[in-house]
């Protein structure tokens, strides 16, 4: 089982290494990963964001090779656990410093470079595990610094339903926030976060134990 989960770690790994590459360098498949890269700020859950066909596709060439070839359905569980915790690790912004291990395995030192608001640092870092993918290829890059700012360079709707359809054509979202309903809908989920937040704060306003003066 630990052979069979090694190898399709780094064989996955390799694939993933190569389609996301070439998302970053094809117009097309561009569209499909800006959403991972529309984050302002990376944190342990920047990773789960993707767009809806970036996760079809990726998770479809993961697991299929899995079940078609016979391999333990413990595979599929260890794999996915893998996967998502290496995936918040990466993405995390713990001040990591591993050393001679980044040019083996992939952490945040060398992601969070891959999320800078930079379009040269776009062609960069494309490993998702093995970070020996980019220093083999030449795509490796480590500054002794981190980066100052995460994200797009362009303006990017912030509505997951404006992304997918921004994927298909280009449009400014701004306008729609000056028409009625889209300003109600655009506005709904910010409203609602905010009224919870307002009730959690006076919620546990009235937990909060009485100081004694004296
Ligand atoms: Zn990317
Ligand atoms: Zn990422």
């Amino acid at each position: 089982m630990a052979a069979q989960v090694l190898f399709f770690l780094v064989t996955h790994d390799f694939y993933i290494y190569w389609f996301h590459r070439w998302q970053h360098n094809s117009i097309i498949l561009w569209r499909t990963h800006e959403a991972h890269h529309s984050v302002k700020e990376v944190d342990w859950l920047a990773g789960s964001r993707s767009h809806a066909v970036e996760i079809v596709i990726n998770q479809t060439i993961e697991f299929a090779p899995i079940v078609l070839l016979g391999a333990d359905p413990m595979v599929v569980l260890i794999k996915a656990c893998i996967d998502a915790v290496w995936g918040m690790y990466i993405h995390s912004n713990i001040d990591v410093r591993s050393g001679r291990w980044q040019y083996f395995f992939n952490g945040p030192e060398m992601h969070q470079w891959h999320h800078a608001e930079d379009r040269q640092v776009y062609f960069s870092n494309y490993a998702t595990k093995f970070a020996m993918w980019d220093w083999i290829f030449g795509t490796a890059y480590l500054p002794n610094k981190k980066p100052s700012a995460f994200g797009l360079y362009y303006k990017y709707p912030k509505d997951y339903f404006l992304q997918h359809a921004f994927s298909v054509k280009r449009f400014d979202d701004s306008i729609l926030y000056k028409k009625p309903g889209w300003a109600f809908y655009l506005n709904l989920r910010q409203n609602i976060t905010r009224s919870m937040k307002r009730f959690f704060e006076s919620f546990t306003c009235a937990l909060r134990p009485i100081k004694r003066t004296t």
